[in-house]
């Protein structure tokens, strides 16, 4: 199959080089050209991620290079499971996505998109070097992913000051292939310097350079996969379609869940639970698009008043009505969150990290007939020990930390601070550690 650019369907490229680019050449975001059927029926008894991936994946992945190697990446990218777990009230239950290495959904991407580029890489005259911006759960998935890999090297920009001590710590932990920098300013100059970065001849000579930026196909494609398996758990077990609830920013995560259900998996509603972060949910009561600045929230990795992903749910229903079928929305401010983490604590025993507390609260804003009326799954985005500052005081105990995080945050840390130019990144790159 091909993928094409949103602002030129003429534009097109193959799944390997698709992903190796990033964005495509006239800056719009590779989408598929056409869609594949696949009714349950169609993934015969597969119910691991690795299985239902390879199944959903493969007609994407058809005739290009890495179509062989596809079982052999999911299997290896995906290593840990996506359960959906039901929880004390009728009709619903919650996907888990925190089981990697790094405790939130954007392991799955990530993991992904190295194993992928990993064996693409393999015989390359020209070392690869991945930028990556962050202000969050980005910067640590990618450094995990990529950490240890032969023939590939990652810098992590952050703003100096700027990340939770927890982040921090995802950051800077990793040493080896990945190097962390720490930038004299703030999150628009990491990412400033990272286009520059892109820009330079003297860089790009002796290097290849990428981005592993969640607009990416590579990261947002394998996001589908969990959506497949979980929804077909749910018409085996139910024989009714699941409705998911998102907690969304930048619309990775949801367009992934449109795609499966395009892909013709059992999904009926797709609702995006968005922070006081409003463009989308504003968009969809409008039809105006207002992109602004984004508002620092409770649920940081949400914070995203431009959404990028925006242009591929356009892409794919260009007109208004079509998607206000396809997709809802609500907002849910900072004082919600809180209370709704104090009260899943209280009502159902559940510890949520403030990006589900926002599904949570999306959920029980719904009329009673839709909410009895449909199967729905709250999807939690972190584990809560990756914001044990916010939660702890609201449910008044500790939050229990998994071993995966437990043993990230054993490591120790180190990082090299930069000014936020150029010529400091360019210096901090060519002087390459032991
Ligand atoms: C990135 C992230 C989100 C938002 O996902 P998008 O794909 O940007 O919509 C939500 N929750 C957590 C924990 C995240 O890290």
């Amino acid at each position: 199959m091909r993928f094409m650019s949103t602002r030129d369907p003429e534009l097109s490229a193959g799944f390997a080089d698709a992903l190796s680019q990033g964005l495509a050449p006239d800056g719009g975001l590779y989408v598929p050209q056409v869609w594949p059927r696949l009714a349950p029926e169609a993934f015969g008894a597969a119910e691991d991620l690795a299985a239902v991936g390879t199944r959903l994946l493969e007609p994407f992945a058809a005739g290009d290079v890495l179509a062989a190697s596809l079982g052999d990446i999911l299997t290896e990218a995906f290593d840990f499971p996506a359960p959906v777990v039901a929880l004390p009230r009728e009709r619903l239950s919650i996907l888990e996505l925190f089981h990697g290495p790094t405790a939130a959904f954007k392991d799955f991407g990530a993991r992904f998109l190295a194993a992928s580029l990993g064996r693409l890489r393999r015989g390359a005259s020209r070392p690869l070097t991945i930028l990556v911006a962050t202000s969050g759960d980005t910067g640590g998935a990618v450094a995990a992913a990529f950490h240890g890999r032969a023939g590939i090297e990652v810098g992590v920009l952050f703003p100096k000051g700027l990340v939770s001590p927890t982040q921090e710590r995802q950051l800077t932990c990793w040493g080896g292939n990945v190097r962390s920098f720490a930038v004299r300013g703030t999150f628009d100059d990491c990412q400033r310097l990272v286009k520059q970065a892109f820009m330079d001849r003297g860089l790009r000579a002796g290097r290849e350079l990428s981005s592993a930026n969640s607009i990416n196909l590579g990261r947002l494609l394998p996001q589908a996969v969990y959506y497949a398996a979980a929804s077909l758990a749910i018409w085996r077990r139910h024989g009714e379609p699941a409705s998911f609830i998102i907690p969304s920013g930048n619309l990775g995560n949801s367009v992934a869940c449109v795609w499966a259900r395009k892909a013709g998996l059992p999904i009926r509603d797709v609702l995006l639970a968005h922070n006081a972060n409003r463009t989308v949910p504003d968009y969809l009561a409008t039809g105006e698009w207002r992109p602004r600045p984004s508002i620092a929230t409770l649920a940081s990795a949400m914070d995203v008043g431009n959404p990028s992903n925006m242009e591929r749910l356009r892409a794919l229903y260009p007109r208004l009505d079509e998607l206000r079928s396809a997709v809802s929305a609500c907002t849910v401010d900072d004082a919600a969150i809180r209370e709704r983490i104090r009260s899943g604590y209280r009502q159902m025993g559940q510890i949520w990290c403030p990006h589900t507390a926002t599904a949570a609260e999306a959920y029980e804003r719904l009329p009673e007939a839709l909410r009895e009326s449909r199967r729905w799954v709250l999807v939690a985005t972190a584990h809560p020990a990756k914001f044990r500052e916010i939660i702890e005081p609201l449910i008044g105990r500790e939050v229990p930390v998994p071993e995966s995080l437990a043993r990230l945050f054993a490591r120790p840390s180190a990082y090299q601070e930069i000014e936020a130019e150029l010529a400091s990144l360019a210096r901090a790159l060519e002087d390459r550690p032991a």
